[in-house]
């Protein structure tokens, strides 16, 4: 048989076996779990203003430790970075109806922490080297309504914060990054994520390192953070007896971590460093394997940044392969190469912005009068966003898998030889 026939028409499978699930969890989290459970104190949280209103040992080492590893005044723990996006949002002092710009290539969260608080998301578009929010759009779209940017580090790549938080500064803006794929990288020698007026981390089972589920604030302000805690822990029950006064959006919930989840993530925060150079060991070694691949652009890391590799982002030039990102896709799955997707769906694009039905069937917020004005969610808005999503983006799921050397060089032999046989794609 022809070795060099594609899988997809019959040939052999380049990779023959899947690829090992993505682990991090090892006997020190056994054991720091197991002490918890045995102790019998999975949780000491008390929604009122008491000493256990800050949460138990466990809480309040892990957020010790996230302070000195991050470098940040504080370190706030909570059950999702989901709901750690809706505190920083609330906690910034966020009003109805304000407009917050975000990134459309992001996972929805990003966008839905804003609406939560009936505030409008705004979408600028992205650059296309590192797929972050691209600042010239960002200021493009400010408006007297603009209250916020939320910049997310997309794909375990720093956003351009310098020019962000220019622009904040510029126009009296809070700047949240979402670092939820990046921990542990750097930008300009800084830790990634640690750069905003807040950020963040999130603790679910495909990033970095994991307690299942959770997140991790972290700023260097402290009212915010005050407010932060506040609305992680029935803030409406608190501040009475803590003497707040002002009440803006101190409407409480339970984003608090547990007890468990905290002893495996102080195990987990002592492995990140080695976690994140094993991604980037296989990362640049695909590159190196993917290296004279015509009309493939392998991934760019801009000077003073360092990249995660939670996805390995790949371009396609389509006019120049002749061939579609769907017909590549095929066929290098057909080699047994799992894992392969077009990248985010622009959120503007998703039915709840095209149709404007979030609360109830009105359409509010954006029919109501908070709304200042009539904001676009158009195709058409973040036209390189757009493009990459609908043609030319790949991307591979590092995040999915522990990569040995040999998978990387299967997946670089499988790429080579799609590519070896792009004619046959082209009909
Ligand atoms: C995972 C992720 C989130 C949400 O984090 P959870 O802990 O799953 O709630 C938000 N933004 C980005 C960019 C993410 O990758």
């Amino acid at each position: 048989m022809d070795s060099q026939k594609l899988a997809l028409f019959g040939g052999q499978k380049t990779i023959q076996t899947e690829f090992k699930r993505y682990n991090p969890i090892g006997i020190e989290e056994v054991q720091a779990a197991t002490e918890v459970i045995k102790s019998g104190v999975l949780s000491q949280f008390l929604g009122a203003w008491h000493q256990d209103f800050f949460g138990g040992p466990k809480v309040n080492e892990f957020e010790r430790k996230c302070e000195s590893y991050f470098g940040v005044k504080h370190a706030i723990t909570v059950n999702s970075w989901t709901s750690g996006l809706i505190a920083a949002v609330g906690a910034i002092g966020i009003e109805p109806g304000d407009e917050v710009i975000v990134t459309p290539w992001t996972m929805c969260a990003t966008a839905t922490a804003i609406l939560h608080w009936n505030a409008i998301p705004v979408f600028a578009d992205i650059e296309p080297e590192t797929f972050n929010i691209d600042p010239v759009s960002v200021e493009a779209n400010i408006t007297p309504y603009t209250k916020a940017i939320i910049a997310v580090d997309i794909f375990g790549h720093s956003a351009d914060i310098d020019a962000l938080m220019d622009i904040a500064e510029r126009h009296n803006l809070k700047l949240i990054t979402d670092t939820a794929q990046a921990p542990g990288t750097y930008y300009k020698g800084k830790l990634t994520g640690t750069l905003a007026h807040v950020g963040g981390y999130s603790l679910n089972y495909h990033k970095h390192i994991h307690t299942g589920e959770g997140g991790i604030i972290v700023t260097d302000d402290d009212d915010i953070a005050d407010r932060l805690r506040l609305i992680r822990n029935h803030a409406e029950a608190v501040v009475g007896n803590k003497g707040v006064t002002d009440l803006r959006n101190m409407v409480g919930h339970n984003f608090r971590l547990g007890e468990i989840e905290c002893a495996i993530g102080i195990e987990q925060l002592n492995k990140l460093k080695g976690f994140v150079a094993g991604r980037q060991h296989a990362a640049e070694r695909l590159t190196q394997n993917l290296q004279g691949l015509p009309g493939l652009r392998t991934p760019i890391v801009k000077t003073n940044c360092t990249h995660a590799y939670y996805m390995y982002p790949m371009v396609l030039d389509i006019d120049r392969l002749g061939v579609s990102r769907k017909r590549i896709i095929q066929a290098l799955e057909a080699e047994g190469v799992s894992g392969l997707a077009g990248g985010y769906a622009n959120i503007h694009l998703l039915p709840m912005y095209q149709q404007k039905i979030a609360y109830g069937l009105n359409g509010f917020p954006w029919s109501s009068d908070i709304c200042h004005r009539d904001v676009s969610y158009d195709k058409g808005i973040c036209p390189v966003a757009e493009k990459l999503h609908e043609f030319t983006y790949l991307g591979f799921s590092m995040c999915m898998h522990e990569l040995s050397d040999q998978d990387v060089d299967l997946i670089g032999q499988a790429f080579n030889k799609v590519w070896s046989k792009l004619n046959e794609l082209r009909v």
